[in-house]
């Protein structure tokens, strides 16, 4: 749509407000609202004022006033506000220099869309993540249900390994027992389809829902592979819908990599490919059907994993899902069909279809940043033809300390993370995709809201061991 489009498209709804929606660094979805009054063509070139100072690891309070632009092209109605509304999502700006924020991601995945395109290399990125939540009842509703214990149980399993449920919940699927008996073993059918509904209807294509390994409620949806910025903004309705529909059932979503000790973890792997001119540069004749431009590209993401983690695993939880035995990889290394292996390439005919999956990414990841940083990795390994090695084509999993010492590990905790981001952040800066400013300020936000505060605190399983 256009500014002018957008205008019609309110009017037509008899939409009453306007809701701007902004993504913060960390990843969640800052909004306001004006009346529908307020609202006219000049916003798309004025933009509209605010205080930058009170988002996360953003502006210093003296230096605080930014600037929001929405995006006509993102207009849609906001599914879960009573009142008619137009939701638009929106970048950032200087309003001194009118200038892109460096630290609004949005402008980060625009940037890398247009790195891309500068290299030749191709035009577009089509990335095609598989995000995994578990659902958990909600503490409004849990306090006199039955299912209340269903809750409980799930909290406590974060530190218990068995468990007493009274009443009895026979049904209920044992750990890594979710994939995939019908009702009532899955509880998720109703809620799930419910969920959707909704993001078909805020404009997503669906390609199918089901539970997913982990004990009662961990579901996965997946949707029809996007370009980068595209993509970015789906992930981003995507985890308003389901959280939201979850919200209106007494249930609450969570993306959060391993909320279960001793069951799956929720993953996000993302399904990557490069196309020029209608054409996927992926395809070819090599390994897997894949071409030499996709091997330098896992290269590429293999050589910058470590660092790529603080993008893709940003969360002090998500070393908690990277740990061998529950399907999420540990181990840096490429297969056919392997999916003990951190690159799997999905077997398929289909010339449109070959493609490379990145397993180790976890939900928790800012979608805008993981895709764009992996783009830059892959990139990487195409500008310097780095080779990824031979394939491995065993079960990672089931190989002894001896096979295992040559192949390499993912990062093993956030702290490892960040300092490997810190170590290796070059390929990253090319074309002022990320920033020196941007990078400093993640490693210092993440070490001191998020690694120093989980380190300095005594766990339950401290409790038992002392
Ligand atoms: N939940 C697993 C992970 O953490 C993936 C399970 C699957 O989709 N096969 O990555
Ligand atoms: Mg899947
Ligand atoms: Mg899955
Ligand atoms: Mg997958």
């Amino acid at each position: 749509m256009t500014p002018n489009e957008v205008v019609k498209f309110a009017k037509e709804n008899d939409a009453k407000f306007v809701d701007f929606k902004f993504l913060d660094f960390v990843g969640i979805w800052q909004h306001f609202a004006t009346p529908i009054s307020e609202f006219s063509e000049d916003i798309f070139e004025e933009g509209l004022g605010f205080d930058g100072s009170s988002i996360r690891g953003w502006q210093p309070i003296h230096n605080s006033d930014m600037l929001l632009i929405p995006d006509p092209t993102t207009a849609k109605i906001d599914p879960f506000i009573e009142m008619t509304t137009l939701s638009l999502i929106c970048n950032i700006f200087d309003p001194v220099t009118r200038e892109g924020y460096t630290r609004d991601p949005r402008f980060i995945a625009q940037k890398a869309e247009a790195y891309l395109k500068s290299t030749g290399i191709a035009d577009t990125a089509y990335f095609g993540p598989e995000p995994e939540c578990f659902i958990f009842d909600d503490v409004r509703y849990s306090s006199s249900s039955n299912e209340s214990f269903y809750a409980i149980d799930s909290v406590e399993g974060i530190w218990n390994t068995g468990r007493e449920e009274f009443p009895n919940l026979g049904y209920k699927p044992k750990n890594k027992g979710g994939y995939f008996p019908v009702a009532p073993t899955d509880s998720m059918v109703d809620l799930r389809n419910e969920m959707m509904m909704v993001l078909q209807e805020v404009g997503m294509v669906v390609e199918c829902g089901h539970h997913e390994v982990a004990t009662g409620g961990q579901c996965e949806i997946d949707m029809r592979f996007d370009s980068l910025l595209a993509m970015g903004d789906h992930l981003q309705w995507f985890k308003y819908v389901l959280k939201n529909v979850a919200f209106r059932n007494g249930k609450t979503v969570t993306f959060m990599p391993k909320p279960i000790y001793g069951d799956n973890g929720s993953g996000m792997h993302c399904h990557q490919s490069l196309w020029k001119d209608g054409k996927n540069m992926f395809a070819g004749d090599g390994y897997g059907g894949l071409s030499k431009m996709a091997m330098y590209y896992i290269g590429g993401i293999m050589k910058h994993a470590k660092a790529l983690c603080a993008f893709t695993n940003p969360t002090t939880n998500s070393y908690k899902r990277l740990v061998p035995g529950y399907e999420a990889p540990v181990n840096l290394a490429y297969s056919n069909r392997n999916r003990s292996a951190s690159l799997r390439i999905p077997v398929t005919s289909n010339e449109k279809a070959k493609r490379v999956e990145y397993r180790t990414p976890d939900p928790s990841a800012n979608g805008y940043l993981a895709f764009a940083a992996m783009l830059m990795a892959g990139l990487d390994g195409i500008e310097n033809k780095i080779d990824p090695g031979q394939p491995l084509d065993k079960d990672i999993y089931g190989l002894s300390p001896e096979e295992l010492k040559d192949i390499p590990n993912v990062a093993t905790s956030l702290e490892d993370a960040l300092n490997n981001l810190e170590a290796d952040h070059a390929f990253l800066l090319k074309g002022d995709v990320f920033t020196p400013d941007v990078i400093e300020m993640w490693v210092n936000y993440k070490r001191s809201a998020e690694v120093d505060p989980v380190r300095m605190r005594p766990v339950p399983e401290e409790f038992a061991l002392y």
